[in-house]
C-alpha cells in the first residue's frame, strides 16, 4: 500500500487550474437560475430521495453501540480510553479536515498531516477532500441554496439531514486545488475505506485488547459508541453553532458563538467568530474560552511539529466586536422618546414668547422655550425658584448662576421643550447647551451631517443678523 504519486509529475500537479477561475461574475445568480434543485423530500418519493449508505451508517452505529453496551461491561480503562480515542479522533477532524486542510489556517509537518488525516478517518466523516469541498462551499455560501448544510432549512437537516438525502443540489463551487496537489490528502483519499476500517475500529479494538484484555469493550465503547459521539458531536458544528449563542462580530448570517458547543465540538462553539475570521487558527480568542483544538494546534508548533499559525489582525477583530456592541446600542437609543429638534419646532418671536407667558409657564433656556407646566410643582428647589423666571430667560441660572443643574435635569428640561426663540440660538455648538444625553448619539452614516456642520450652523446665524 504504497502511496500513488509515482506516474503524476510536479508539473501536472502544480498546473492543476482552480475550478472557479473562470465562473461568471453573477455566478450564484446564475447557478440558481440554470440548475435544478432536487424535488422537495416527500414520503412518496422516500426511495429516491434517500442516500442509503449514509443513512445505513448513521442509523446502524447507534444501534449496535446501544444494543452492545448493554451486553458488554464497561472497565474502567476502556471507558478512558474511549474518551481519549474521541478526542484524537475528534480533533482529527477540528484540528485536521477543517482548521488545516478546509481553511489553511496553520502549517503541519508532513508526520502531523499523517497523523491527522489518521484520525481524521477514524471519524468516519468522509476522506479530506470530499469534506473540505463541502465546507469550504458552507463559508462562501452559508445559509443559501449552494451551502451544502444551509441552517436556514432547519436544525435537522443542517445536523444531519442532508447527508441522509441525496444532496438537494450541487454544493456551489469552490476551489480544492491546493488539496489535490497534497500527497497525504491524495494518499487518504485513495485508502479512505481501509484506513476508517482500521482507524474506526481496528485500532480502537486492538488497543484495550493488547493492553487489558478488552477486545469486545474496545469495539463497543472506543470504536462504535465513540464513534456516535464523535459524529454528533462535529455534526453540531453545522446545526446547533449556526442557531445557539450570539453574533458578537457579525449578525449577517446564522452562525453564533456560545460555550455550551464549544465543550460539545471539541472547541468550534465560537461559530460567528470563526465564519468572520476563518483562516484564523483559533474559534476562541479569550484565553478562558474552551478551544482545546486551538490548543493542541499551539502545542504542535511548540513541539515544532506546526508553523505560521494565522491570526486575524485584532484591530479588525475588535472592529467587528464594536459594530455589534454599536448596533445594540442603537436599538437601545431607538427606543427612547427624545427631545424635539429645533427644525421641528415652531420659532417664536421674543414679543410673542412675552405674550404667551402670561397665559402658562414658558421659560426661556439656551434659546429654547420651554413649557414647564407639569413641572412646577415638582421642581426640587421649590416652584418659586422656577414662577420667578415665567417670561424670562434663565440660561445663566440654569447652568449655575443659581444651581448647575444635573445631567437628569437638562435631559429632562429638554424635553419640555415647544420653540425656539428667534434669533435666540447661540452660534456655533456649545456642549453646554446641547442636553448630555444627546452629546455622544450612535448615527447611521446616512444620518451623519456633513464635516462642515458646524460652520454651516455659523453662517445660518449670520444670515440671521443679516
Ligand atoms: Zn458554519
Ligand atoms: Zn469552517
Amino acid at each position: 500500500m504504497a502511496p500513488s504519486t509515482a506516474s503524476t509529475t510536479t508539473a501536472d500537479v502544480d498546473n492543476i487550474v482552480p475550478i472557479d477561475l473562470n465562473i461568471p461574475d453573477n455566478y450564484v445568480q446564475h447557478t440558481l437560475k440554470t440548475t435544478k434543485a432536487r424535488p422537495p423530500f416527500q414520503w412518496s418519493n422516500i426511495l429516491n430521495e434517500l442516500n442509503f449508505l449514509n443513512c445505513a451508517i448513521l442509523t446502524i452505529t447507534p444501534v449496535i453501540g446501544i444494543i452492545g453496551a448493554i451486553y458488554t461491561p464497561l472497565q474502567w480503562k476502556t471507558a478512558l480510553f474511549s474518551v481519549f480515542y474521541y478526542y484524537c479522533t475528534g480533533l482529527g477532524i477540528t484540528a485536521g479536515y477543517h482548521r488545516l486542510w478546509a481553511h489553511r489556517a496553520y502549517n503541519a509537518s508532513v508526520p502531523l498531516q499523517y497523523v491527522l488525516a489518521a484520525f481524521g478517518a477514524g471519524a468516519v466523516e468522509g476522506s479530506i477532500k470530499w469534506w473540505s469541498r463541502g465546507h469550504r462551499a458552507h463559508h462562501r455560501y452559508t445559509d443559501t441554496e449552494l451551502d451544502p448544510y444551509n441552517a436556514h432549512k432547519g436544525f435537522f437537516y443542517s445536523h444531519m439531514g442532508w447527508m441522509l438525502l441525496k444532496p438537494r443540489r450541487r454544493p456551489g463551487v469552490a476551489d480544492i486545488s491546493d488539496l489535490s496537489k497534497n500527497p497525504v490528502v491524495k494518499f487518504q483519499h485513495k485508502y479512505y475505506v481501509s484506513m476508517l476500517l482500521i482507524m474506526g475500529f481496528g485500532v480502537p479494538t486492538i488497543i484495550p485488547w493488547l493492553l487489558w484484555g478488552d477486545a469486545r469493550g474496545g469495539y463497543i465503547y472506543a470504536g462504535v459508541l465513540r464513534l456516535c459521539f464523535v459524529h454528533h458531536s462535529t455534526f453540531c458544528v453545522n446545526s446547533l453553532a449556526h442557531w445557539l449563542g450570539e453574533s458578537p462580530f457579525d449578525d449577517k448570517h446564522t452562525p453564533r458563538d456560545h460555550m455550551l458547543t464549544a465543550l460539545v465540538t471539541v472547541g468550534e462553539g465560537y461559530h460567528n467568530f470563526h465564519h468572520q475570521f476563518p483562516m484564523d487558527y483559533r474559534n476562541a480568542i479569550k484565553w478562558y474560552q474552551y478551544d482545546p483544538t486551538k490548543w493542541f494546534i499551539w502545542s504542535m508548533q511548540k513541539l515544532g511539529f506546526a508553523s505560521h499559525l494565522k491570526v486575524f489582525p485584532d484591530n479588525e477583530v475588535r472592529k467587528g466586536q464594536l459594530t455589534m456592541q454599536l448596533k445594540k446600542l442603537r436599538r437601545q437609543q431607538d427606543n427612547l422618546a427624545w427631545p424635539s429638534d429645533s427644525n421641528d419646532l415652531p420659532v417664536i418671536s421674543y414679543e410673542s414668547f412675552q405674550e404667551q407667558a402670561k397665559s402658562r409657564p414658558l421659560i426661556l433656556i439656551g434659546g429654547f422655550i420651554h413649557d414647564v407646566s407639569t413641572f412646577v410643582d415638582e421642581h426640587p428647589g421649590g416652584p418659586h425658584l422656577i414662577i420667578k423666571y415665567i417670561g424670562k430667560d434663565a440660561t445663566t441660572a440654569f447652568f449655575g448662576g443659581v444651581y448647575d443643574h444635573s445631567n437628569a435635569a437638562h435631559n429632562l428640561l429638554a424635553m419640555k421643550r415647544v420653540g425656539v426663540l428667534h434669533g435666540g440660538m447661540p452660534h456655533g455648538l456649545d456642549e453646554k447647551l446641547i442636553p448630555p444625553s444627546q452629546r455622544l448619539k450612535i448615527a447611521k452614516y446616512t444620518e451623519l451631517s456633513s464635516p462642515y456642520a458646524s460652520s454651516a450652523a455659523y453662517s445660518d446665524g449670520e444670515g440671521m443678523l443679516g
